[in-house]
């Protein structure tokens, strides 16, 4: 309310045409400017919802008649954000293509009665301006963006499954060019107000408290015809045949449809496709052909299985955002300040670094300084790249640095909330390091540890306050990789729980709470899931043929290249504690040791699985503990590599023979269904969503699927427990289906009801 003010009041002025919708305010000047000023009630931030659309449909007809108006600026009260997109609620109701394609008919005429305003229109943008916003600006004839660092402009709607559907793959490479569009289009990258202004997204840019100035500035220059509209790429008929134009926009196709089939399959992410497919279309046929091209494009992917998917896990990572980890009203999680991380080493300096990002104090201390140096280098290296990209400033990297403090004493730890461990994964060293705090902080810290497998019920057992001991286990490399599995200790009160809920928040992260049981969540699945790769590769089943069966199901990596990231001595050690743990099911594969005592440990030593060309020893990313590398880190999928066929012979007498692609994806992903389900019988984990979000966000399980418990129910719970019948039938025991797997598929029941 105050910035709505402060942009019509303080300017004086006796307004005209007032109206007041929900949502937004449209006023006019006496000097014959007008504002439309979005401003949801109740909410953070705008979005376009269908009311809102119903009443700037009205608003924008009675505009074009007012022969008072001069030219409009279009802005938001909402500070830090402009306008956020379409409502997700509304892609989520869409049943059909028709309807799809009607939600975008409207919404193209909706911003081409705006672009048609007989007077100037300058978008004001004050913050985040996404999707449907971003369309909105684009439709108006300037654009002004505030330089501040919650400018966020972008087309993010594939990330959802969808294409831009209200003009946006027809005006962006119109204004941008077309190379320049499709790359934003198609990585759904937003960009800042300095490098949107570099591409021409915007006319300007000024500083916030002067932005609807600038606007109103650029609003009237244009109106007295001193300034006009940058040119868009001519859209009349002679363009249309201009063989130049269109030779351009089939090669930037070409290229970008290249460029996408070496990330992602047609099958599984049709959307970037079809936004092609609009733009293209666009720049040779026209304007009016193209939109229409758009909008029945968007109604084909909107009504497909991909963009349900995509838009559930959106909808869980909201959820995720949302809750605090423990039962409404149970606890509040304590202020967070300061923070020290024991344990400089892959996961250690990770951590601190995080902190920092975050804001937060941070001691890190290790008893070795070479490992100290190495963490802060660490450090170093990651904020000097956003430095370099242009992320932070120099001063924000100054800022961050000096917030780590390394340290080989326990000193200046005295007012720390929260003490982080990442200390080698050994249970007396663990003991020793606890006790060790508890001496020299005062009562009242949270003393959260990133074992990957030791109980915290374990690690808790000498504390003072076992209460404050809780399980926050990250995943490796941790600045790329968005989980934080929050373990809950058998003692572990609420109040610590919320406390590192809200913590890894604010680190950036995804924070899941499951229960204290081994592997947690995330490895106990994996595990199934890699023990059976083990075990086909020992009945002959070739490396690169099981992994390639897995990534054409959609995972980052196939087993064999994530045992060789993770580390083949770190999977081992999981692979036993579980294997001590569920004795009973656990695949039992030997080669895991047989590498680890070759010293074959995978990538970091240049040969595991693989055999990495051009390896040199230390240059891999390091790291000992139970995390499983996933989608961000699939860059050693593409390493230059071969299979290493030595350990073949080391790991079985079989022949190697052909593989049939079907059953070894069943035999590989029926397991990890099959823990799940005991996972969420156990109350490991509270609800499917949970498991969905932890998989894809963990592990990279194909987020096309939607997660692993979706996937089961695509399958439908008889196909899955037939399949792990038969399975079982084969291969043993380990197959049995679990009960709650055996009740859905008598009840015909499914994890999710929607
Ligand atoms: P690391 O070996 O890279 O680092 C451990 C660091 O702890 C070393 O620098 C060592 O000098 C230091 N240290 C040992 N004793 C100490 C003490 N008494 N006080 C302070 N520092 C001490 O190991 P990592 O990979 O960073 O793993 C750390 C923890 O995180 C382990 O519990 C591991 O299981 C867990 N974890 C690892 C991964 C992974 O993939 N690397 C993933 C999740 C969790």
């Amino acid at each position: 309310m105050a910035d709505r003010d402060k942009a019509l009041a303080a300017r004086g002025g006796e307004r005209t045409l007032p109206f007041q919708g929900p949502g937004l305010l449209f006023e006019t000047r006496r000097d014959g400017l007008a504002f439309l000023i979005f401003d949801r009630p109740g909410e953070k931030v705008n979005v376009l919802d269908g009311a809102l659309v119903a009443v700037l449909e009205i608003l924008l007809q009675q505009a074009a008649r007012d022969k008072n108006v001069r030219g409009l600026v279009v802005t938001s009260a909402k500070p830090g954000s402009f306008i956020a997109g379409a409502d997700v609620n509304a892609i989520r109701a869409l049943r059909t293509a028709h309807d799809a394609e009607d939600v975008s008919r409207r919404g193209q005429r909706l911003w081409d009665s705006l672009e048609r305003l007989p007077f100037p229109v300058v978008a004001a943008i004050n913050g985040t301006c996404h999707g449907g916003g971003t369309e909105l600006a684009l439709a108006c004839h300037f654009r002004v963006a505030a330089d501040d660092p919650r400018v966020d402009i972008g087309l993010p709607e594939v990330r959802l499954g969808i294409i831009p559907g209200w003009g946006g793959t027809q005006r962006l490479p119109r204004l941008v060019g077309v190379a320049t569009g499709l790359d934003l289009i198609l990585t759904s990258r937003s960009l800042n107000a300095r490098r949107a202004l570099k591409i021409g997204l915007v006319d300007e840019v000024a500083p916030p408290e002067y932005l609807l100035e600038a606007a109103e500035r650029l609003v009237r220059e244009a109106a007295d015809g001193r300034r006009r509209p940058r040119r868009r790429a001519a859209d009349g008929l002679l363009a249309r045949i201009n063989p130049i134009g269109i030779a351009r926009a089939t090669i930037a196709g070409v290229v970008a449809r290249r460029g996408l089939r070496r990330r992602v399959r047609q099958a599984d992410y049709p959307a970037p496709y079809r936004a092609v497919e609009a733009v293209v279309h666009g720049l040779r046929a026209g304007m009016a052909s193209g939109l229409r091209r758009e909008a029945e494009l968007l109604g084909q992917v909107a009504a497909g299985r991909t963009c349900k998917n995509l838009v559930a896990l959106f909808f869980m990572q909201q959820a995720a955002r949302k809750d605090s980890g423990v039962p409404e009203g149970a606890a509040r999680a304590r202020e967070v300040r300061s923070a020290v991380v024991l344990g400089a080493g892959a996961m250690g300096g990770g951590i601190a670094q995080a902190l920092a990002r975050a804001g937060v104090g941070t001691r890190l201390k290790d008893i070795d300084p070479a490992a100290l140096a190495r963490g802060m280098r660490a450090a170093w290296d990651l904020y000097r790249a956003d430095l370099k990209k242009g992320r932070i400033s120099k001063r924000e990297f100054d800022q961050r640095m000096a917030l780590i403090r390394p340290t080989l004493e326990y000193t200046g730890m005295r007012g720390a909330e929260v003490v982080i461990e990442a200390v080698v994964e050994s249970l007396p060293v663990k003991h020793k390091v606890l006790q060790d705090v508890e001496a020299v902080v005062p009562e009242g810290f949270v003393f959260a540890t990133n074992t990957s497998s030791l109980p915290i019920a374990q690690i808790a057992a000498p504390a003072r306050r076992p209460q404050d001991v809780v399980g926050m286990h990250f995943f490796n490399p941790v600045h790329r990789m968005p989980l934080v599995e929050v373990i809950r200790g058998p003692q572990t009160s609420d109040e610590a729980v919320a406390t590192v809920v809200q913590l890894a928040k604010r680190m950036g992260k995804t924070p899941i709470v499951v229960g204290d049981a081994p592997g947690f969540l995330v490895n106990r699945i994996l595990m199934a899931y890699l023990g059976e790769a083990l075990i086909l590769a020992e009945e002959g089943a070739r490396i690169e043929e099981v992994d390639r069966t897995m990534a054409a199901f959609g995972m980052p990596m196939g087993p064999f290249a994530l045992l060789d990231q993770i580390g083949i001595d770190v999977a081992a050690h999981v692979a036993t504690v579980l294997a001590e743990a569920f004795h009973d099911r656990a695949p039992r594969s030997t080669a895991l040791q047989v590498l680890k005592d070759k010293g074959w440990l995978g990538r970091k030593s240049g040969r595991g699985f693989y055999v990495y060309r051009g390896h040199a020893e230390g240059a891999a990313e390091g790291g000992a503990g139970g995390g499983a590398a996933g989608g961000a880190g699939g860059d050693a999928s593409r390493a230059a590599r071969e299979v290493n066929v030595a350990v073949y012979g080391l790991i079985s007498a079989a022949e190697r023979q052909d593989l049939d692609p079907g059953p070894t994806e069943a035999r590989l992903v029926l397991p990890m269904i099959n823990e799940a389900a005991r996972c969420l019988a156990a109350g490991i984990v509270a609800a499917p969503a949970q498991v969905d979000l932890a998989m894809v966000l963990g592990t990279g399980f194909p987020p096309f699927r939607g997660g692993l418990l979706r996937h089961a129910d695509s399958l439908g719970p008889t196909t899955v427990v037939q399949g792990l019948e038969a399975l079982g039938a084969r291969h043993g025991a380990r197959f049995m289906a679990e009960h709650l797997l055996l009740e859905m598929a008598r009840d015909d029941r499914r994890f999710y009801t929607d």
